[in-house]
């Protein structure tokens, strides 16, 4: 079993390691040593995501959490405070996700230094996974003998699970004219005219319950008393299912195209799958076994789907089912970032429970 009190302080070490998003490495160092003080190789890749494989008995399983933080986050000065670990309100406290990385590191040491058998272990910590994932957009899949796992990188209340999170696809149209005087219309191709013609097509908001459609930025014209020639659009969809987004973007595409083909111009058009997503339902054995550890913890399990993304999206492109789990931390990516010790202490019971044989 997971011992608290070195829980607590494995945690406020790490809180204590300055690791901003893209200088993790003095962290990435402390989780190489202190596995190598468990008996278990971590190795470093290119990026400077850390992995280390832990052998085990049964069916491998993925642990993954990011070791960078939000700013600000050097000079952290963790302290315990009624029951909680607070910082000193000038930094964030890095709660997410050091928390995980503690409880997984901890669960490690457990289990060497009191012979407790666990399931094979595929540990996976990330960089730079608060802007964009660029960490495990850059890891090395094929080190992975696991195919499913947890991570616990969400800010929800502790006992929820992750069940959804979007594919996300942006678009960039250009609607190109003609250009001409306000006095002489005849004469022009309104790139306008295509937008607003296009706009009619376009399922802006919410097309579908599991969807959205928007387009932020628009920008264009040169003078008042000059009809447009350029528009330009910036926009985006996301869906929790694939088909989905792939049949909306290709609409909004078709939408456009036609919308410039009645004013005899054209639209210039990008888009850009940026990552995958991930729909699971509450009776997938995984979020069963998630939803079970949490009860063992005296936790309520609950299920939630977010629009945002993380980490387990970028594994679910690969193939791997990552359910992510909250870290039970609160107000993180503020000072105000807090962890309590009885949350830190069931999250280091969760990850035993899910890596128990
Ligand atoms: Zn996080």
């Amino acid at each position: 079993m997971i011992s608290q009190e070195n829980l607590v302080k494995t945690f406020i070490e790490l809180a204590t390691i300055d690791s901003p998003t893209g200088s993790e490495q003095l962290v990435a160092d402390y989780i190489i040593a202190t596995l190598a003080a468990s008996n278990i190789a971590a190795q470093k890749d290119s990026y400077g995501n850390v992995f280390a494989h832990v052998p085990g008995v049964g069916e491998p399983l993925v642990l993954c959490a990011h070791m960078d933080v939000v700013q600000p986050c050097v000079g952290v000065k963790p302290q315990i405070k009624d029951g909680y670990i607070v910082s000193d309100g000038t930094t964030v406290l890095g709660a997410d996700n050091k928390v995980a990385v503690a409880a997984i590191l901890e669960c490690v040491r457990a289990a060497a230094e009191q012979k407790i058998t666990m399931r094979p272990l595929d540990l996976v910590f990330t960089c730079s996974e608060e802007v964009g994932n660029e960490g495990a957009i850059h890891f090395d899949y094929s080190l992975l003998q696991a195919k499913n796992g947890f991570s616990f990188d969400s800010g929800e209340p502790f006992g929820t699970i992750i069940t959804g999170s979007p594919f996300y696809e942006r678009f960039d149209v250009e609607f190109v004219g003609t250009g001409t005087h306000a006095s002489r219309p005849e004469t022009g191709h309104n790139a306008l005219a295509m937008l607003r013609d296009a706009l009619l097509l376009i399922p802006l908001g919410r097309p579908t319950q599991t969807s959205t459609c928007n387009i932020g930025i628009v920008e264009g014209g040169k003078a008042r008393n000059g009809v447009p020639g350029n528009i330009f659009i910036k926009g985006e969809v996301r869906s929790f299912k694939e088909g989905e987004i792939t049949s909306l973007v290709a609409g909004i595409c078709e939408s456009c195209n036609a919308a410039a083909a009645i004013y005899s111009g054209s639209a210039k058009i990008e888009t850009v799958r940026e990552n995958g997503g991930f729909l699971y339902e509450e009776d997938e054995p995984l979020v069963v076994a998630a939803a079970a550890g949490l009860t063992a913890v005296g936790a309520t399990p609950q299920y939630k789907k977010v629009f945002g993304c993380f980490d387990a999206n970028v594994f679910a492109e690969h193939n791997i089912t990552l359910v992510n789990i909250a870290h039970g931390a609160e107000f993180s990516h503020g000072t105000g970032e807090r962890m309590s010790l009885e949350n830190l202490a069931a999250l280091g019971g969760l990850v035993e429970q899910l890596t128990r044989v």
